[in-house]
């Protein structure tokens, strides 16, 4: 199930490659990688004036979420070795939103960080 979450978020054409588990008691209810693609609720003004709306891995999932669910994020480079995988404060404002209730993600070591929320 990981090895998918990676091939998914290796093969996404970005420059990051993220993945995002949303899991309901236990389950897998959607994998979702960082992509180009746009979506109106996570749109986001820069200082500088420009709006951005790709979704980060955690939004792509978060659309499919519900209250007490829980969250997994796996980060990795080019030639797939873990990297810190927590998610940017934008995510965070989201996923506490979303009522998750427990995040999961890698470090560069690839062990499993948690945070109860
Ligand atoms: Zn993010």
């Amino acid at each position: 199930m990981y090895y998918k979450a990676r091939d998914k978020a290796r093969s996404n054409g970005r420059q990051y490659h993220l993945a995002a588990i949303l899991r309901r008691n236990g389950k897998v209810v959607k994998i979702g990688e960082n992509t180009s693609k746009t979506h109106p609720r996570f749109t986001r003004t820069y200082a500088d004036g420009n709006i951005s709306s790709h979704m980060h891995a955690e939004m792509n999932v978060l659309r499919f979420s519900k209250p007490g669910d829980e969250l997994e994020v796996m980060r990795f480079n080019k030639s797939g070795d873990y990297v810190m995988a927590k998610p940017c404060t934008w995510c965070m404002s989201h996923i506490l939103k979303s009522g998750i209730k427990r995040v999961k993600y890698t470090n560069e070591e690839g062990d499993w960080i948690c945070l109860n929320l």
